[in-house]
């Protein structure tokens, strides 16, 4: 539907989101208006706290959208997918961001708009989620936003319990060119063989080991390629001596990539121990939302690239940042980002909830205020502005205005002049 995106740079002063989408014709020049331009520059006059807190959460889900837009642009590729009601088969995107907060879930009903009346949050109803932690980034946003609060939870309520936890990271050697199907299947398997090894299994019984949250990472750089690490969350039930740890599983760690082919990480480098303060600063950095905030800084052509960072840069780049984001959700499509050992989750308190039970839950909390018919929906998806119209649903809740209305309206008119122009 919309073939003719085109992007553009631009940077707002002093909060410089720098990737801007905007249709060949639009009604707006950039998707995220003069009006927010306008409030980064009283961003700089001192706004009230409430204020900022509400214009990071816009701009941070104007950037999701963003995000998404350029992700779904990526990820094209097609499959023929079979069915009880369709057994000879249809055409599908493979990767289901192609239809995440875009397609309806039942086609006869509209597009609901709720608002969360406590918060003065609006979000879209009867669409489709793809529930991607690793290609779109509202979904991602929602979904680690609620697994981030878990995880401190669950450290929290550890150490109630008089528990300790640490920060164990593992990498192996990696270089440019190496394919990343390849290193994070060999890491998954050297995982296996690392916890599986006697000597492990006996030394963590003594120190009183009661079970670890994995944490899968990439990143990629122009000096070293992909390179997928494991994060951990170790938790014992008396402190340990980290120094000593990191020595054991150093050598441990270099076994168990011997034993699944990798290249060996030097004794040095290939394990990580730190104890609880490390792990609650991972904990607080993990997830989008946090990601979002620094992701106005423009990173330099040595540093690492986050997965979500390879979108950003796509512009400078399509074809290289473009391959590189298909091989990535390509390889970690259906791969989980947290995994708790078993039992973990029941030890340190912490619900159990799917990635669709977080997305879905937060709309029970809400009330319905507008249904938006197909054709308006169709016209807000087409020139990108899915975001802004929530944003324009927001301001109209808090005082009353008919911004929403005015921007559907003056979409509808753009929309009636190009068709009057094609038919010119
Ligand atoms: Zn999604």
């Amino acid at each position: 539907m919309d073939s003719s995106i085109d992007i553009y740079r631009n940077s707002i002063e002093n909060y410089s989101i720098d990737i801007h989408f905007m249709t060949q014709n639009t009604p707006f020049g950039s998707p995220l208006g003069t009006n927010t331009k306008s409030q980064a520059n009283r961003l700089q006059s001192g706004l009230q706290n409430i204020e900022q807190v509400n214009l990071c959460r816009v701009l941070s889900r104007a950037q999701k959208f963003i995000l998404q837009e350029i992700a779904r642009k990526i990820l094209k590729q097609m499959q023929i997918r079979t069915t009880k009601n369709h057994p000879e088969g249809y055409k599908t995107f493979v990767h289901r961001v192609n239809y995440c907060l875009r397609c309806r879930i039942d086609s006869k009903k509209g597009v609901g708009v709720r608002i969360n009346e406590e918060r003065g949050t609006a979000h879209y109803d009867n669409l489709q989620r793809c529930g991607s932690v690793w290609t779109c980034a509202p979904c991602s946003g929602e979904i680690t936003e609620v697994r981030k609060i878990e995880l401190k939870q669950g450290i929290d309520n550890w150490r109630k319990k008089s528990g300790h936890v640490y920060l164990v990271t593992l990498t192996n050697r990696h270089h440019f060119g190496d394919d990343l199907g390849d290193l994070l299947k060999g890491q998954q398997k050297a995982l296996v063989k690392l916890w599986g090894q006697r000597a492990v299994k006996e030394m963590l019984a003594t120190l009183g080991y009661v079970g670890r949250i994995t944490a899968t990472e990439v990143t990629w750089s122009f000096d070293n390629g992909w390179h997928p690490h494991f994060h951990l969350l170790v938790f014992f039930d008396h402190e340990i001596n980290a120094q000593g740890l990191q020595t054991f599983m150093a050598n441990e760690w270099r076994n168990a990539c011997r034993k699944a082919g990798l290249k060996l990480p030097s004794m040095e480098r290939g394990v990580d121990v730190r104890d609880g303060t490390y792990a609650d600063q991972y904990v607080a950095k993990w997830g989008l939302e946090h990601e979002l905030t620094k992701g106005h800084v423009k990173k330099g052509r040595g540093e690492s690239l986050t997965p979500f960072d390879l979108l950003r840069q796509y512009p400078e780049s399509p074809e290289l940042f473009g391959d590189l984001f298909r091989e990535f959700a390509d390889t970690f499509k259906g791969k989980r980002q947290l995994v708790w050992t078993k039992g973990l989750k029941e030890l340190l308190a912490v619900d159990e909830k799917t990635d669709e039970e977080i997305i879905f839950e937060t709309e029970k909390e809400s009330i319905l205020i507008n249904e938006l018919a197909g054709e308006i929906w169709e016209l807000l998806v087409k020139y990108q502005q899915r975001a802004e119209y929530l944003e324009a649903i927001e301001k109209d809740y808090a005082d009353n205005g008919d911004r929403a209305y005015q921007l559907v309206l003056k979409l509808a008119n753009f929309y009636a002049k190009e068709i009057e122009e094609n038919l010119a």
